[in-house]
């Protein structure tokens, strides 16, 4: 393919994807295919002569449309958000185009300069303390990682190394072998998935620790657990904090968790991955007060900020026991620009890195701050609508409301709400998933689609009441 085709099937790509976010409303969110279907659409082997991008571009829209969830359709409610914005889109565009991968400084000075500048951009407008900035005098330090999976993993296996080299400078009698398998992780029963992989993958034992009614970790809860730990011979060596639960968005606080982490010497990493955009709104930073007491916060504008999938924003408040966790050298690597800029590959568990920062840049240049605090706070009152409406209906209980995250069930036994989710998955209309609080099933329903607005959330909760209606007739409510 030359310049002159990549011309025109880069456009008719790009008319492609704006048509679709033209009629993505009215498309049911859930596709109908079944398992397998696109193994019967396409040849056993690949084409032996080259086909025309026209033939290709025509078989998306016949063989992979129909097999598309659509995530960015206003009625998705599942999950929390992943980032849409056409800017990111661009700068995914460009960074594909330039197709350059920043293993060092020299391998494209663009790419860290503009990732260490836009860690900082962001930084700033989260709040977060200047020492955890790359522009601070001190160590501290921010990079793009892929996921908040990843970033969670980084921090266990930075706060492993640095725990492992600590005792062994205090006792030269402790070998590594001994001290690594008495190590211990802590986080909630509420904490994401990919909280328990990491210690799964980083050979750490990860209690998860119940939670109160709010779903928070608390401080009493934490401590108990270190205690009855170390009289049992154990190191307690990594908190896993939440700012925003994937069940409902809840917030520990830090300031009661962050100077126990303090006091027993453990590293506090804060995964906010998908509530630390709003932030971005000074009226939300209270949530996070004792951040600075934190070794690593973690949040992902591919969630919330509109940067598309994947860009997960990590902060170090000592960047040095990341690098020299992390730090594996060879000769073909070396560039003379040794300690003028970070070296991200020893940031992070690939050797190669994107170029994810052209997207950040993209959506805070055309967004700016205030876009992004509009988007945000646009959200939460949808959210708040969707809260009024289950509140109205005496057939429903809300349960939480945080963000732009709702919980809700019928009232009475799970096997309701529970049958009730699946009326309104087989109507594909809607999208929504179920979790738990308290013990109980309920609905989770996220504002997710930044095309989401008010007559969307009505869209929503005529899908819900209507499919309700057949477990529990508002008549005889
Ligand atoms: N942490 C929380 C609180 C989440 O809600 C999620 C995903 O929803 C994750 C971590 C995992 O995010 P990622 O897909 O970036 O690894």
């Amino acid at each position: 393919m030359d310049a002159e085709q990549f011309r025109e099937f880069g456009k008719a790509a790009v008319d492609y994807i704006a048509d679709y976010f033209e009629t993505i409303r009215d498309r049911p969110v859930l596709s109908n295919v079944q398992p397998g279907y696109l193994g019967d659409l396409l040849p056993k082997d690949p084409p032996q002569n080259g086909e025309s991008w026209r033939d290709v571009l025509q078989d998306v829209d016949r063989i992979i449309m129909p097999g598309i969830t659509h995530w960015h359709s206003p009625h998705f409610h599942a999950y929390y958000p992943t980032a849409h914005s056409f800017p990111a889109v661009v700068g995914e565009l460009m960074s594909a185009g330039f197709g350059v991968v920043g293993l060092s400084w020299i391998a494209s000075p663009a790419m860290t300069e503009l990732e260490v500048v836009m860690m900082n951009w962001l930084g700033r407008m989260l709040g977060l303390p200047e020492e955890f900035l790359n522009c601070s005098e001190g160590p501290g330090g921010g990079v793009i990682q892929g996921s908040a999976s990843e970033a969670t993993y980084v921090g266990l296996l930075t706060a492993k190394e640095k725990k492992v080299k600590d005792l062994m400078e205090e006792d030269k009698n402790l070998t590594e072998a001994e001290i690594k398998g008495k190590l211990i992780a802590y986080s909630s029963d509420q904490s994401n998935s990919s909280v328990e992989k990491a210690g799964l993958l980083g050979s750490m034992v990860m209690r998860l620790l119940p939670t109160n009614k709010e779903g928070q970790l608390t401080g009493e809860t934490l401590q108990e657990a270190i205690n009855k730990d170390k009289a049992a011979g154990l190191i307690p060596c990594y908190v896993v904090a939440n700012l925003g639960t994937t069940p409902t968005c809840a917030f520990d606080n830090l300031e009661e968790l962050g100077p126990i982490c303090k006091k027993e010497n453990v590293w506090l990493h804060v995964d906010a991955a998908y509530a630390g955009t709003a932030f971005v709104c000074p009226e939300y930073r209270h949530l996070m007060k004792g951040v600075e007491m934190s070794d690593s916060f973690n949040f992902n504008p591919h969630k919330w900020m509109l940067v598309n999938f994947d860009c997960s924003a990590m902060w170090i408040r000592d960047a040095k026991y990341l690098v020299e966790a992390f730090n594996v050298e060879r000769i073909y690597l070396k560039d003379q620009h040794k300690g003028l800029a970070p070296e991200y590959r020893h940031w992070q568990i690939a050797l190669g890195r994107r170029f994810r920062a052209l997207k950040i840049w993209f959506v805070l240049r055309i967004y700016g701050v205030e876009g992004i605090q509009k988007h945000v706070r646009n959200q939460i009152g949808l959210a708040k609508y969707l809260e009024d409406l289950v509140k109205k209906d005496s057939r429903f209980e809300s349960c939480s409301c945080s963000m732009g995250l709702v919980t809700f069930r019928l009232k009475g036994d799970d096997s309701l709400s529970k049958k009730l989710l699946q009326k309104i998955s087989d109507r594909k209309n809607v999208f929504l998933i179920a979790g738990h609080l308290n013990g109980k099933f309920v609905i989770r329903y996220a504002v997710c689609s930044r095309l989401t607005e008010k007559r969307d959330v009505d869209f929503s909760w005529k899908e819900i009441t209507e499919a309700a209606e057949e477990i529990v007739p508002s008549k005889i409510s």
